[in-house]
């Protein structure tokens, strides 16, 4: 894949980054290291390879896969460390993390050690404020994903802001999940949910009208349905888009019917053209080979002006979940670097 030009600039302009994957942004030099941790031998190269998804279901296996390296509090602490450096080079001023607490119950380990651990770890790096999503693995049922709602409830902290339910949504319906999305509302946290990435548009509409998800992971499948865009945008939902990964997945191909699948199919320019809200995502930086700076070159590239640019920009911190105040003095923070840029 070819690397986008200019991509300085966009790494200069202030971002938010609301949907990306902590586990999905392990390079594969720190898969080296991690390995190494637990007595596996590998090189870049065969961790790069095994990042390499022929399909949807390959990524998933490939997520899994780098995960049986985190083993304990100090792993996380390790890439938590990393990321939270990663985001402060790319002027990512605020992060919503995802966190598979799903993949930790499923390997028995504690999840409360593991958060704390790389909570703390990430907070030692100044200047980027991380946040964190606990999610949940669909495809393995309904009681796994209640018992991540409820540490994250039990836990209770003001950087747990959400609770959010990732993996293959064709796994389970959507029906399934309303008394884990009823629990989580009860608790005060936001809801997510993955839908309309391999899925299509009513699975979308469900996520809002049955478990009242706030923001959408993806979301591309309403690209085939008028009706659930317009939908969405009376409702203020907005579809966290993360063009990347929906063509290394095969999620774009598949959403289109054909084999393959190239930016220029991409939805998200007529998506922002037609007022629906969207936000600009890596989803799973390294091991799609990307990250949210290049996800924005590639999105000037695929049409959209760099005012435009600056308001898909902007959109990141007026769809965050943050108080006034802090969005406002993100916000502040975000004009100040945009006048900076000479932009404005
Ligand atoms: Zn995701």
């Amino acid at each position: 894949m070819n690397k986008p030009e200019n991509e300085k600039f966009w790494t200069a302009l202030p971002k938010a980054e609301l949907h990306v994957h902590l586990e999905g942004s392990i390079a594969p030099s720190t898969v080296v290291e991690l390995a190494a941790r637990h007595g596996v031998q590998l090189t870049e190269a065969e961790a790069a390879a095994r990042y390499a998804p022929g399909d949807f279901a390959q990524f998933i296996e490939s997520f899994i896969w780098v995960t049986g390296f985190l083993r304990g509090p100090e792993d996380y602490a390790l890439i938590a460390r990393r990321f939270a450096e990663s985001m402060k080079r790319q002027n990512v001023l605020y992060a919503e993390v995802t966190l598979s607490i799903g993949i930790m119950f499923r390997r028995n380990q504690d999840p409360a050690a593991n958060y704390e651990a790389l909570r703390e770890a990430a907070a030692q790096v100044p200047g980027v404020r991380l946040v964190w999503i606990f999610d949940a693995v669909r495809q393995w049922g309904a009681a796994p994903a209640m018992e991540v709602a409820r540490i994250a409830a039990e836990l209770r902290s003001p950087d747990i802001i959400a609770y959010g339910i990732g993996g293959d949504e064709l796994g389970l319906p959507t029906r399934d999940l309303r008394g884990v999305y009823e629990f989580v509302a009860s608790q005060g946290m936001h809801r997510l949910i993955h839908a309309g990435e391999i899925g299509g548009p009513e699975l979308v509409r469900e996520a809002v009208e049955m478990l009242g998800a706030e923001r959408i992971g993806h979301g591309i499948g309403v690209m085939r349905d008028e009706r659930t865009m317009d939908f969405l945008a009376a409702r203020g939902i907005p579809l966290e888009v993360c063009p990347t990964s929906n063509l290394r997945t095969g999620a774009l191909a598949r959403q289109l019917g054909k084999g393959a699948a190239g930016y220029e199919q991409h939805p998200l320019p007529e998506f922002f053209r037609r007022g629906l809200p969207v936000t600009l995502s890596s989803d799973d930086p390294a091991m799609f080979e990307t990250s949210v700076s290049q996800e924005y070159a590639h999105v000037h590239r695929m049409g959209l002006t760099k005012m435009d640019m600056v308001r898909l920009a902007e959109a990141s911190f007026q769809h965050a979940f943050v108080s006034d105040q802090e969005r406002s003095s993100l916000l502040e923070k975000f004009h100040s670097g945009v006048s900076a840029l000479g932009l404005v």
